[in-house]
């Protein structure tokens, strides 16, 4: 039994890869490093630099009959660039996953765990968010997941085919023994650009709306620590493979949120910095809140976070990029 990854090369992927080997699962990795870097690969993991939506690309990792579940994260996440480039955003995240799911029914694939988001959402209110709520996401992004969604409900109930989706709230931190995190410049995400700030390598950074319907006026998001994601992928890995469940969806997230100001008040107590924050309009494409009802990935899959607490999570985020940046400061600042 083998499992492809694909986008293993990223942020995510690299932590599932590590996950996977940790508990001596075969892996293959599919990744065309976009954005993803060749140093997060394992020397010991088969590497194939391609195309998820390349057919000839895929029949022939495909072709690899161990290989019997996709763990599907190649894709593009940043939700101001899906408003920009809604196409390239419909190309990448949904026209590739119909080449990649149409691959996996082709070829036998029996199992698929997919990286969706909270964006398929869109304004929740300050009520957590069940999955049986009404989705209704506000950016391309958000709609470009949701397709691929429908895509492997129906392509489960027509296919001997079991599909698990993962709603993604927001993913944070870095594996607590350094090995991978978030890397890469221009980096959109929160906590990554303040970590950013805080070690000298962004002069500043920008607080994007103070004038939101939220206690303090910023934005609330629940975040999760990418380890204890990861952890709720292997639920779901133990899941698909004694369940006769086709198809099921669940929010991974603790259930509580946090503010931009809380966020970057832990990541100034933190790091002991207390950097310039400048204030700025809204961003385009930005729910005021959004929080997730949690309670199902618990209960059904036995999930159980580890590292639940802001400060952990920023912790490790800084751990990272003091061990990975090369502290130059960057040239572009937002
Ligand atoms: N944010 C911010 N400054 C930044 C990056 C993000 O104020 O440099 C805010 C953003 O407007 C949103 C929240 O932080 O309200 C989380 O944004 P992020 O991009 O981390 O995740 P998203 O929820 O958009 O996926």
């Amino acid at each position: 039994m083998t499992v492809l990854v694909t986008g293993g090369a990223g942020y995510i992927g690299s932590h599932m890869v590590l996950a996977l080997r940790d508990r001596g699962e075969q892996v293959t990795v599919l990744d065309d490093l976009s954005t993803g870097l060749q140093s997060l690969l394992l020397p010991e993991v088969p590497f194939v630099q391609g195309d998820i939506g390349d057919d000839a690309v895929l029949d022939a990792v495909l072709s690899d009959p161990s290989i019997d579940t996709v763990i599907h994260f190649a894709a593009r996440i940043v939700v101001p660039d899906s408003v920009a480039d809604p196409l390239g955003y419909y190309l990448n995240n949904t026209v590739k996953a119909h080449r990649l799911i149409s691959a996996c029914v082709r070829h036998g694939i029996k199992r698929f765990i997919f990286s969706s988001t909270a964006a398929v959402y869109g304004e929740t209110g300050s009520e957590p968010v069940l999955e049986s709520s009404t989705l209704n996401p506000i950016s391309p992004y958000g709609r470009s997941k949701w397709m691929v969604e429908w895509m492997l409900r129906d392509t489960a109930a027509a296919h001997d085919f079991k599909a698990l989706v993962l709603r993604y709230f927001n993913v944070v931190g870095a594996d607590p023994q350094g090995r991978s995190g978030q890397s890469g410049r221009n980096a959109t995400h929160l906590i990554k650009v303040a970590v950013e700030t805080a070690l000298g390598l962004r002069p500043h950074m920008t607080l994007f709306g103070t004038d939101y319907p939220t206690p303090d006026g910023t934005c609330i998001r629940d975040y999760i620590h990418v380890s204890d994601l990861i952890a709720a992928h292997l639920c779901g890995l133990d899941h698909l493979r004694q369940s006769p469940d086709g198809f099921s969806v669940y929010n991974c997230a603790y259930g509580r949120g946090a503010s931009v100001l809380e966020v970057i008040d832990s990541v100034k107590r933190i790091s002991g910095v207390d950097f310039t924050v400048l204030q700025a309009g809204r961003r385009a494409g930005d729910p005021a809140s959004i929080i997730a009802d949690g309670q199902a990935l618990r209960r059904d899959l036995g999930w159980q976070p580890r590292h639940d607490s802001l400060d952990e999570m920023v912790r490790h985020a800084l751990q990272w990029e003091r061990k990975h940046s090369n502290l130059q400061p960057y040239s572009i600042q937002s």
